[in-house]
């Protein structure tokens, strides 16, 4: 479903991401994990074009993901991406939030965006906030809503960068359980989360980035019990 081979970036004299190859099927979650600096947040961003890459090429359903254009417009829509800040829009309310870009970008009627908005924030169990500001809710529901947002643009692959390293501990699960059942659903997920119950649970493969490479990639056992080289192990170590 998404596929990148030998994915270049530099920001000015920094190289970034380095000879990035990496495919994810359909279904698939993937969790990416890594010291910061590492370019995972980066290499998510090229997904969805907000960054430009250098060389190499990136593929969404086997098409080229263009660097501009109508093109990239309609290949965008297909990635939802959830941040680590909230992103709401301050000044709209939870069920604008989500219907802006449905009715805007994929020409639903008020009547059918609402509808779909209401079910969505059902599914995440935030549906009596959808009257309310974003600044009424608390991190965790506000986080539930930009997953339910993403979702209402019917994207083909969700991107996760650190959605619950924001929130107070308390509400981090309340936002894990939502996306384990986005992705028991069957979800195409890419997650860059240093929750490792989550990437036990949820994960098909884990990929462990450092200087901007993809230097491990494996299933969540073997690579949080066997990490192969140095460089994993040390940051394990850290972490767990
Ligand atoms: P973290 O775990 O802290 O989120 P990360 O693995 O997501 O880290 P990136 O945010 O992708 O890392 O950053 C990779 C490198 O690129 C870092 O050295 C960072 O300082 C640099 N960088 C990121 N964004 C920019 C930018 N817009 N301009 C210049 N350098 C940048
Ligand atoms: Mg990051």
């Amino acid at each position: 479903l998404v596929e990148l081979s030998h994915v270049e970036k530099h920001y000015g004299s920094l190289h970034v991401l380095k000879d990035i190859n990496l495919h994810v099927d359909t279904g698939e979650v993937l969790v990416v994990v890594g010291p910061s600096g590492s370019g995972k947040s980066t290499m998510c961003r090229t997904i969805n074009r907000l960054e430009s890459i250098d060389s190499g090429v990136i593929r969404i359903d086997g098409e080229p993901l263009p660097q501009e254009g109508k093109e990239l417009a309609r290949l965008r829509a297909e990635v939802g991406m959830v941040f680590q800040s909230f992103n709401l829009f301050a000044n709209k309310t939870i069920l604008e939030n989500m219907t802006l870009a449905p009715m805007k970008v994929r020409h639903m009627s008020r009547k059918d965006a609402d509808d779909m908005a209401m079910d969505l924030l059902a599914r995440v169990g935030v549906e009596s906030q959808a009257s309310k500001m974003p600044s009424q809710l608390s991190g965790g529901q506000q986080q539930r809503v930009a997953i339910a947002r993403a979702l209402a643009m019917q994207p083909k692959i969700m991107l996760f960068d650190e959605p619950t390293s924001a929130l107070d501990p308390e509400m981090v699960n309340e936002v894990l359980d939502v996306m384990i059942e986005l992705a028991n659903e069957g979800m195409t997920m890419i997650c860059v989360t240093h929750e490792m119950g989550f990437a036990r649970k949820a994960a098909d493969r884990v990929v462990f980035m450092a200087d901007g490479r993809i230097l491990e990639e494996g299933r969540p056992d073997d690579f949080f019990e066997h990490p192969k080289t140095k460089r994993a192990q040390d940051f394990l170590s850290k972490i767990l």
